[in-house]
Order: C-alpha cells, then sequence, then structure tokens
C-alpha cells in the first residue's frame, strides 16, 4: 500500500508514493513528474525521523498545554491591538505551508485581526513575477504548461539553475532535447551553472542587466543590450529567436530577486506578447516558483498586497466581494507591509506582535542582523513549526509545534497551475497539530469560532473553491472543485474546465526602460556577491542537512570567486564583507565566473555554520512594485581569513556550532563531521576540543610540537567515538577516509596506527557527484567517456539524474576537476 502524496521542496510539485514500508517513489501517475524525483525528493523518506523536534507548546520557554498556549497567543495579539492599534499586528507565513493552512492564515488576519499585515516568504521568491502578471495580464496567471517546455524549439533560461533548482523538469528538458537534438537551449546568467550542460548557448550577461536584453530582442535592436557587456552570442541569440516561433522563456530567481524584479520579468513578458509568442503550444514566457505552495499562496492572497480568491484591492467590488462572503466588516480596504517593510516596521517598534509560521526569517531574510536584532527587540513573538532547530525559535514567546509533511493534509499548486493533494500517512508527533487548526483556535477565542468551525482542511478547500466563482471573472476559477471528492482529488489544473494554456485577455506592453541593480561596487566594496542555492540542500537545511548523503556533496560553505578577485589560495578562508555585515566561507578559484563576481550559498544557518550566514550581508532593498530585495547582488570584499589553527572533528553526537569562529558542521554515517578554524596558541585549542569530545572509552593521542600536529582519537570496544585532528594549515588528513572510519563498527589494527599517523593508504579523496549511488569523480571520471557508458561502468546519473549535468562537465574537463554551484 502507498499514499499519494506531493514531495515538499520545490516548485516542479511531484507527485510521491510513500510506501507503508518507508520507500519512497515518485508517483509514475502524476503529470509533474511522471515518476521521477531528484535527490532531495528521493532522500524525503530520510527526514521523517526529524530530531529536535517541536512536539509541545511552549510559553515563556516552559511546556504548556494548547489551551494556555493558544490563551497566550490570543491575548498577545488583543493587548497590542487594543493599545497600538490594529496594524500593529503582523503575520509572516510560508510557501511552505498547505493551501488550508494559507486561507486559513489569511482569513485569520484581514477578518479577524482587521490587517493587511500578513506577507509570505513567497516575497523573497515570486514576488516580481506576481506584480509582472498582473501589470501585463491583469491577474498573476502563469500562462505556459510544463509541456510547453518539450515541444518547444527554443528554450531560454533565464536567471534560473533549472539543473539543480527544478531537477526533474529539467530532466524532462535535458529528455525532449535527447529526442530532438535540433531543439536549441540557451542559458543567460552572468555565471556558468550546472544548467549550462545541455545549453547550446550560455549569454554570461552583466548582472541586473536581463532588462536591456529582452527589450532588444522584442525591438530587434542589439544597441539596446549595450549594458550586458555580450557581443557574438547576443548575435546568435538575435537570429535564433528570430527564427524560432515556438520560444519559451522560463525564469525564475534570478529575475525575481533584484530591485527592478518586475519590470526584468514584465520585459520577458512584453518580448513574447509583443511578437505572438505567448499562448500557443511550445511558445510562452514562463516564470516557475521556488517553493512547493507559492501558488497556493498566490491562490488565497496570503499576500499583503492581494485579497483571496485573486481579488485585488485596487478592483472595484473586490474588498467587499471577500467582506461579505467571510461576513467581516474587518476586511482591510488597502495592502500592508510586505516582507522588507514588515520587519523594518518590527526593528521600528510599530509592529509589536508577530506570528511567524514555517519559515526561518532569521536567515532567510536579506539584512539579516538587522532582522534578528528586530525580533529580539519586538515584545510578542509566536512562531508555529515543526523543530527546535531553526534560528528564529531562539526570539519566540510561544511556541507553537505544527504537522511536517507526511503528517499534514491538504492541497498544494505548482508552477504549472496544477492542484495536487497533500496527504498524511504518518501520526501526529507529540502533541503537533496543524496549522489550519491552530489558527482556527486562535481565531475562536477572539470572538470568531463560527467563521472557523472547519471540521477539516476539506471543508477550507470549498470555502475557498466557491470564493472563486463570486465577483467578478477570473482565470483562477476552481468553484466547481468545491463539490468534487477532497479525498480522491486526482492532479487538477486551473482554471477547471478551462483551457489548458491560459489566454489572457488583456496582454499589455508594460514599458521597461533599463534599471541599473541598486548598490554600485565602489572602491570600499568592489565586487558583486551573488547568492543561490545548491544542487542537494533545500532552504535552511532543517531536513535536508540531515541526511549525509545530502550534504556529503557540499559539506562546508563556500564561497566562488574568479582567481584575479580571490584573496587567498583555493581552499583557504576568506571572509566577506559588505556595508551590513560579514561572513567566513572556504574560498573556492572559478574561473568561470566573472571577474568582479562571486556566489555563495544561501542555506547555511546558526545550526550548521553560523559565521556562514549569508544574509547577514546581503542587503534588502526592494524592487518599488513587488517588494522582492535585491538578493543576487551585493556590493562586497574579500579577505582572507587568518586562522593560527585548522581542525577536523568527527564524533558520534552534534557538537556545539559556536565553538569556533568557523564552523562547519555536517551529518555522516554513524555521527557528525565538523571543520573548525580560529586564533590562538593550537595547543590550547587542541586541549579545549579534547575537553568537548570526552567521553567512554580511552584516547590515544599524539603531538608534533614541531610541526605544530595534533592528533587524537577516542576508542571504545574497537569502535571509534571521536576524532581529533588539528594543524596550523586546512591541509590535514583526508575528511573521506575519517568519516569511512566512523562508519565502521571495529576498527582495525592497521587502521589504528594509519589513525594517528594521518595516512590513508589508499587513492586520495574525491568528491561526491552522484548522491544516489554514492560515486565520487574520480571513479566518474574512471568509468567511460559519455553519460551512458559512466552510468553503466558505475551507475552515476542513472538514479535521479541531478547529477548528470556535473558528470558532463567532469568528462568535458577529465582533470583538473570542475566544481560547478548552482
Ligand atoms: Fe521535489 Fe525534486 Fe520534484 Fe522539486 S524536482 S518537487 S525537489 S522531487
Amino acid at each position: 500500500m502507498a499514499t499519494r502524496t506531493t514531495c515538499p521542496y520545490c516548485g516542479v510539485g511531484c507527485g510521491v508514493l510513500a510506501h507503508d514500508d518507508g520507500r519512497i517513489e515518485g508517483d509514475p501517475d502524476h503529470p509533474a513528474n511522471r515518476g521521477r524525483l531528484c535527490s532531495k525528493g528521493a532522500a524525503l523518506g530520510e527526514t521523517l525521523a526529524l530530531p529536535d523536534r517541536l512536539l509541545f507548546p511552549e510559553v515563556g520557554g516552559k511546556r504548556a498545554s494548547w489551551d494556555a498556549a493558544l490563551d497566550a497567543v490570543a491575548e498577545g495579539f488583543s493587548r497590542t491591538q487594543a493599545s497600538h492599534g490594529p496594524d500593529a499586528v503582523a503575520l509572516y507565513v510560508s510557501g511552505q505551508l498547505l493551501t488550508e493552512d494559507y486561507y486559513a492564515a489569511n482569513k485569520f488576519a484581514k477578518a479577524v485581526l482587521g490587517t493587511a499585515n500578513i506577507d509570505s516568504n513567497s516575497r523573497l521568491c515570486m514576488a516580481s513575477a506576481v506584480a509582472a502578471h498582473r501589470r501585463a495580464f491583469g491577474e498573476d496567471i502563469v500562462p505556459g504548461i510544463y509541456a510547453d517546455l518539450e515541444i518547444a524549439d527554443l528554450v531560454i533560461l533565464v536567471g534560473s539553475n533549472l539543473a539543480w533548482c527544478h531537477p526533474v523538469l529539467f530532466r524532462r528538458l535535458e529528455v525532449a532535447k535527447a529526442a530532438r537534438p535540433e531543439m536549441r537551449v540557451v542559458v543567460v546568467d552572468p555565471r556558468r551553472t550546472a544548467s549550462c550542460g545541455i545549453a547550446d548557448l550560455h549569454l554570461a550577461i552583466a548582472p541586473g542587466s536581463d532588462v536591456a536584453l529582452f527589450n532588444a530582442l522584442r525591438l530587434d535592436d542589439a544597441e539596446h543590450a549595450a549594458p550586458c557587456g555580450i557581443g557574438a552570442e547576443l548575435a546568435t541569440l538575435m537570429q535564433w529567436w528570430r527564427d524560432t516561433p515556438r520560444t519559451v522563456t522560463l525564469f525564475s530567481q534570478g529575475v525575481n530577486q533584484s530591485s527592478a524584479g518586475t519590470d526584468k520579468a514584465n520585459a520577458i513578458i512584453n518580448a513574447h506578447v509583443a511578437t505572438g509568442r505567448i499562448a500557443r503550444p511550445g511558445a510562452s514566457p514562463f516564470s516557475i516558483t521556488g517553493q512547493p505552495n507559492a501558488m497556493g499562496g498566490r491562490e488565497v492572497g496570503a499576500l499583503a498586497t492581494m485579497l483571496a480568491g485573486h481579488l485585488d484591492y485596487d478592483c472595484p467590488g473586490d474588498r467587499d466581494t471577500v467582506a461579505a462572503y467571510w461576513g467581516s466588516d474587518r476586511v482591510p480596504h488597502g495592502p500592508g507591509l510586505k516582507a522588507v517593510d514588515l520587519f523594518r516596521a518590527v526593528g521600528a517598534g510599530d509592529v509589536r506582535a508577530l506570528w511567524v509560521m514555517a519559515t526561518n526569517p532569521a536567515v532567510s531574510m536579506p539584512d539579516g542582523n538587522f532582522v534578528r536584532t528586530a525580533l529580539a527587540a519586538c515584545p510578542f513573538v509566536v512562531v508555529s513549526d515543526i523543530t527546535h532547530a531553526s534560528d528564529t525559535l531562539d526570539y519566540a514567546h510561544v511556541k507553537l509545534p505544527a504537522l511536517g509533511w507526511g503528517e499534514k493534509d491538504g492541497t498544494v499548486t505548482n508552477s504549472e497551475r496544477v492542484i495536487s493533494r497533500s496527504r498524511a500517512f504518518l501520526p501526529a508527533p507529540g502533541e503537533a497539530r496543524a496549522d489550519w487548526w491552530i489558527v482556527a483556535q486562535v481565531a475562536a477565542r477572539l470572538g470568531f469560532a463560527e467563521k472557523f468551525a472547519w471540521a477539516g482542511p476539506g471543508e477550507i478547500f470549498a470555502e475557498h473553491a466557491r470564493l472563486t466563482g463570486l465577483g467578478r471573472k477570473r482565470a483562477f476559477f476552481i468553484a466547481p472543485l468545491a463539490d468534487a471528492k477532497y479525498d480522491t482529488l486526482p492532479p487538477t489544473r486551473w482554471p477547471v474546465g478551462g483551457p489548458d494554456r491560459v489566454a489572457p485577455e488583456t496582454q499589455r506592453i508594460v514599458p521597461t526602460p533599463f534599471r541599473a541593480p541598486v548598490g554600485a561596487a565602489d572602491a570600499a566594496f568592489p565586487l558583486k556577491l551573488n547568492t543561490g542555492r545548491l544542487r542537494d540542500q533545500w532552504h535552511t537545511m532543517t531536513r535536508t542537512g540531515l541526511v549525509p548523503r545530502l550534504m556529503a556533496h557540499a559539506p562546508e560553505p563556500e564561497l566562488f570567486a574568479h582567481p584575479l578577485d580571490a584573496p587567498g589560495a583555493d581552499g583557504t578562508l576568506v571572509r566577506v564583507s559588505s556595508a551590513l555585515g560579514d561572513g567566513v566561507f572556504r574560498l573556492r578559484h572559478d574561473a568561470t565566473l566573472r571577474p568582479g563576481d562571486c556566489f555563495a550559498p544561501m542555506h547555511f544557518t546558526r545550526q550548521l555554520a553560523p559565521a556562514a550566514r549569508v544574509n547577514g550581508v546581503v542587503n534588502a532593498h526592494p524592487d518599488p512594485h513587488s517588494g522582492q530585495p535585491e538578493l543576487k547582488h551585493t556590493p562586497v570584499r574579500l579577505a582572507a581569513f587568518t586562522a593560527d589553527w585548522h581542525a577536523l572533528a568527527v564524533s558520534r553526537d552534534k557538537l556545539g556550532p559556536d565553538l569556533a569562529p568557523f564552523a562547519a558542521l555536517a551529518p555522516v554515517t554513524g555521527g557528525w563531521r565538523a571543520e573548525l578554524a580560529g586564533t590562538g596558541a593550537p595547543e590550547a585549542a587542541f586541549a579545549r576540543l579534547r575537553a568537548v569530545l570526552d567521553g567512554p572509552g580511552h584516547w590515544i593521542v599524539l603531538r608534533d610540537m614541531a610541526e605544530m600536529q595534533f592528533r587524537a582519537a577516542r576508542i571504545m570496544h574497537d569502535r571509534l567515538q571521536a576524532v581529533l585532528c588539528l594543524g596550523a594549515d586546512h591541509a590535514l588528513p583526508p575528511r573521506d577516509w575519517f568519516v569511512a572510519l566512523f562508519a565502521e563498527d571495529v576498527l582495525a589494527p592497521a587502521e589504528r596506527r594509519a589513525l594517528l599517523a594521518g595516512t590513508q593508504g589508499g587513492p586520495p579523496p574525491s568528491p561526491l557527484v552522484c548522491a544516489c549511488h554514492g560515486v565520487d569523480a574520480a571513479t566518474i571520471q574512471r568509468g567511460g567517456d559519455t553519460l551512458d557508458t559512466v552510468g553503466r561502468a558505475t551507475r552515476a546519473g542513472t538514479g535521479c539524474g541531478s547529477c548528470r549535468p556535473e558528470i558532463l562537465a567532469l568528462l568535458a574537463a577529465r582533470v583538473p576537476m570542475l566544481k560547478i554551484r548552482a
């Protein structure tokens, strides 16, 4: 037996079969993935037993009953509103919520609290695409579907590393191109990403110059593309564009996360509308969302700028339609605070009660140091989450345990407007409850029990579906689903009963003059920092950061810089600083970057690498239309991070993350690995860390004072319990070898001796490439000359396929091995 559900990670929205025996498979009948899963989805079964689970409500740091916690939330919000007004409160919610949870939270904010101050972390993801759709089509309509990518003759990926961020969709594109080699794929991105593995052309445009490129395509005038700083590639793309009516332009965060994100998206849409490349099979602009249910949040209007059911504040009558349907005269008449402004208002003391649901703004918001200070100063913070291991929990006065994936029941909508059921197949742990239930309980305490008296998520879905049939006609129409069988609802694309490809009645060309990104590089901060995802990680790593085989792909936070800009050798530590803050990363030289650009991953938190919370460095300039901040363009400088000692520790238990100025923790089979670096006498650091690692068993220790090399291993019953290697530089014994020893039940005598000598005996370790089958780069390079021969010899690339672009790059580069980033 298996439960049909949906992957909780990216906006592709893959169907998942969760078997009773614990196996996770792709659902062969789901239209998004047809049985495929990427490395993250395939590892879902390894994330079900989350440690650090939040199991009971807490008030003021102490366990409380649900009644007491819900009373505290209701009292905190009503007290704040009574003394500071209706807009002194806010909700900050998440694209991780199911649509029914989202609907309940939105109704609670607008109909109960009477504030429009509810915004979502989707503001950081696709708000610019939403604003652009509304400007171009009068409604937030994604005009394309996934099949368009497969039948197009030209696919342009803009600001999207589809290979790593939406791997199953990339795999569909790869298969389509293999079947029709004449199909052309173009990547427009300042960086050479893994998606270039199947590209016929890569345009490494100057960061932030996308508007200029698409204005040039629309007007068929290369002069407009001058800010892009490209030559021959531009002429090629313009010729291919002229020759190819069936063109899809797929865009994502590289377009949206910008102070000109809305204009960028509109420039893309303009080019398609002006040339008729829209609403036809294989021809469309196509925004793809990062989060699993960003689309659901847009549908229910759980954003400060929207009303429910695709109704808008600026359309006459829409607000009254919602207010009448909900039977509340409190529904606000205008928009509330968008994410960046919301946290600024918290910092200014204007918002004094905040409820955070299923998201981690202490890490994910730009200008992160300011956000953490604001959260610390906020008089009343409520956090609903599944885990204690969220940096935002540190600031909560009330903690509410929510259900996680596999435990909760509802729907999600993916990037091609397909609504799918997300079903529970696990019991609720501890006292965890559904987010919609928590919201309804607080609403009841504030006098709105009747309007939140749902027996389950099916009733919420039906209420929302009916709303889409009220008021002015919209493309977002799912009213017939109100009477459908919720439990067995198959994946369904909206508009229900409408065409596959929405043909907007109003297609407008929106003026999009080119604007340079805010915050030009200057003498103090001469480089531009771009941020993005890693292949095997999701958001702030609360799930994927616990899976050894996913962490093995990139166990440390790395910053990539062109060799001309790098302040030290490859593999040394680097401090990156902006006007807002700084961070410490492992430096990687990358000659494929444009000189002047650098890149760092967005995922790391205080839980795994406190010094590498990159959003403490990133600026927060919002787009004037969407409010989406400039996450991909921050002026920075780099400097070598000088440490007196470097250490590798492997232990059975997770170490604290505050052991050293640089610390990067990663789970390994049977324990945890920590890379550490700090200042002060190495011998003293060795003694301190040994004390931290102490426990049952006996130590074997080696000190070489002349070379400043220290080794220690703790062994109990011939099994390794802890290892510590510390030296004056990073050239410590091979990490992968220690990790492999750690997985063994019994240590052989030769391994004991080698352990202290720090000599491995075998070939040097090589980075993991294929997470499904545990195949490293060296094995792949020995395995054959093509994807097929490597796959047959090593099985690499034959699982989820997420590593196939890296295998191609390895085969192309052979030695030295090239590491490609998201
Ligand atoms: Fe999940 Fe991967 Fe599918 Fe995205 S592509 S929904 S992460 S399985």
